[in-house]
């Protein structure tokens, strides 16, 4: 394969430019002609016009073209400039077909192109140019693709323009359309290549869902209309300035094998956004800015993937987005690919790249697909590991600072909110536990009373209620100390606690009073796990104060009873506890039974 390279600022081509390839054509045999034209600054009738010069110098020549934000050519962009390259292939058969996209029926298209390539001898790869008029899913087309051989690989790009031109298109040597497909099948057992793409812009803020899109318009992110995020987090106005300011700040999500961003090419007056690319309801985005020292890496990996192949050539297919985030130093991405072999190419509103089996439309992506026809020839370019590492211009390092900025104080925010947290769950704690004894409170106990008893399910057991309170408990505060005092709760607390089996709670239910909640099968379950509360206190050493007793009141609860019934009644049992001599347990039904 032989290339030359031409870029031409004005509307005219003049046949004299190509004599040098001229010559070359006149002394080789070639299988195909294929030249490259990347329109800059011209209506779609112009440009049709304008390559008919190289139908005649160059019989048989296929021609694929496409309308572009800024060619590449040479190591760097040509903005304005229409870039053509024309290569000269020895053994490798090139054809394209244009499909119109009228009927927008882009499934059955994708399918017919995929036939073709499969039935077509040795089709090594299908390069896919797209004029997106507003309102074409290309995801359709590449759905319609799925049968295709998983060996034929797929490259390409949306059509671009300047906004003086009035729309995107493709053509070839036939054909032009404004609204419509450009297929480019290569075949040939000797063609060779290597699609490697690049993109470095990274996730920013919080995850949000998309609430409604249909193909590339993006209509509630949230629930709410899909501009606020521009307005809210970037205060990106929604006037004639939108796309330009929201370009650099693509939103983001994860597909099967890479990251992909996507570009709100505009925005309707509603807040729907339309992107460079499909977007399904349910699936999760974020916003995304570009992160230099991830862009320089992701380069380096494509540029390494590259080096390795030895192409002849490499075409590049690079968002518009890269031009406006390296402002004044967007050849600095381009000219380490240069040094590998040349690159022709242009600024896309969208790029395409088949990854395993699958065809995927990128955007904020640089796609850099090395040619070759047979073995590499000529000495491998050495490894360099800071190809991408040189120091960037001072706007840049701006950006660089503003990302660190925005990370720490992130993961400061993010601390916060785990303290935050931590605090909460602490009040809300404090706020169910006793802070004498750690048990629950009167509230919390009375809440657990409620669901244990009057929400349980149908079951043969039944809730029982244990109302304690300690013993001439005045006198151990009298005679050893309200502090003693304290300890000798603290500690009766912990050891009924402790001693409680099975569906029992217990709480303090005001000073040195307990009220405990059972689930038992029946009285004398209920009765002995009373008792042997009131005989562990008994027998617990509550040093210096020589014996602890507790008096205990028990009634078993109906479903029915209301709270303060229930309350009654218990505190009716204690209160014969008491009087019965303490350090004992009295129920209602013992009493019932006796009368
Ligand atoms: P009875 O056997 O009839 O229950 O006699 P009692 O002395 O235990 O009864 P009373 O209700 O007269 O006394 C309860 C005492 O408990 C009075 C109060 O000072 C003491 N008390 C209540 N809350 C606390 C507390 O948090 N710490 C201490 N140390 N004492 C408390
Ligand atoms: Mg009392
Ligand atoms: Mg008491």
């Amino acid at each position: 394969m032989k290339q030359f390279f031409y870029s031409i600022a004005g509307m005219q081509l003049k046949k004299s430019l190509f004599y040098e390839s001229e010559d070359y054509f006149r002394s080789h045999v070639c299988s195909s002609i294929v030249a490259h034209v990347f329109v800059g600054n011209m209506e779609p009738l112009k440009a049709y016009e304008f390559i008919k010069p190289l139908k005649e110098i160059f019989p048989g020549i296929v021609i694929v073209g496409a309308s572009a934000t800024g060619t590449i050519l040479k190591g760097g962009i040509r903005e304005q400039q229409t870039s053509i390259s024309i290569s000269f292939f020895e053994s490798t058969r090139v054809k394209t077909t244009i499909y119109s996209a009228k009927d927008k029926k882009l499934f059955n298209t994708g399918w017919l192109i995929s036939s073709l390539a499969n039935t077509e001898k040795q089709c090594k790869a299908i390069e896919i140019q797209v004029a997106t008029h507003n309102g074409l899913n290309v995801n359709d087309l590449f759905d319609g693709m799925e049968a295709l051989n998983p060996n034929i690989a797929v490259f390409g790009g949306a059509a671009g323009k300047y906004t003086c031109i009035s729309e995107t298109f493709v053509f070839n040597e036939n054909d032009l359309s404004t609204f419509g497909i450009l297929a480019v099948f290569y075949c040939g057992a000797e063609f060779e290549i290597e699609i490697t793409h690049a993109l470095g812009w990274k996730e920013l803020g919080h995850v949000m869902i998309i609430t409604k899109s249909v193909g590339q318009d993006l209509y509630e992110i949230d629930g709410e209309p899909a501009f606020n995020v521009y307005k809210r987090y970037l205060n990106i106005d929604n006037d004639e300035t939108f796309a330009d300011n929201a370009l650099e700040f693509p939103l983001m999500y994860k597909d099967v094998d890479i990251d992909i961003a996507r570009i709100p090419l505009w925005c309707s007056e509603d807040g729907m956004l339309h992107l460079g690319g499909g977007v399904k309801e349910g699936d999760e985005l974020r916003l995304g800015y570009g992160d230099p020292a991830a862009i320089k890496n992701a380069l380096y990996e494509a540029r390494e993937k590259e080096r390795v192949f030895r192409p002849q050539g490499i075409i590049i297919y690079s968002c518009k987005t890269r031009k406006s985030f390296w402002k004044g130093d967007i050849d600095q991405e381009l000219l380490p690919f240069e040094k590998i072999s040349p690159i022709f190419g242009y600024y896309t509103f969208g790029e395409y790249i088949r990854i395993k089996k699958k065809i995927y439309i990128c955007n904020a992506a640089l796609v850099a697909i090395g040619i070759r026809e047979g073995e590499p020839v000529g000495d491998i370019l050495p490894k360099e590991e800071n190809v991408y590492n040189k120091k960037v211009g001072s706007t840049l390092s701006m950006v660089e600072r503003l990302v660190t900025f925005i990370r720490a104080t992130t993961a400061e925010l993010e601390l916060s909110y785990e303290k935050l947290e931590r605090a909460n769950k602490k009040l809300e704690q404090l706020a169910n536990v006793d802070a004498l004894t750690g048990i629950y409170n009167r509230r919390s106990i009375e809440e657990i009373m409620k669901s244990m008893i009057f929400e349980q399910e149908e079951s043969d057991e039944s809730g029982y209620i244990l109302l304690l309170d300690i013993d001439h408990f005045k006198k151990v505060n009298d005679t050893y100390g309200h502090d003693v005092g304290d300890k000798v709760l603290r500690k009766v607390a912990s050891v009924i606690k402790h001693a409680l089996r099975g569906n029992s709670m217990i709480g303090r239910w005001g000073g040195e009073e307990f009220l405990i909640v059972m689930v038992r099968k029946n009285q004398e379950e209920a009765l002995k796990d009373a008792e042997n509360i009131r005989t562990i206190i008994e027998e617990t050493d509550f040093n210096p104060v020589p014996k602890i007793t507790i008096s205990i009141g028990l009634v078993n609860a109906l479903k029915k009873e209301s709270m303060i019934d229930i309350y009654k009644r218990v505190d009716g049992a204690l209160y014969d506890a008491k009087n019965g001599g303490r350090n004992q347990v009295s129920t209602d039904w013992r009493k019932k039974n006796a009368v």
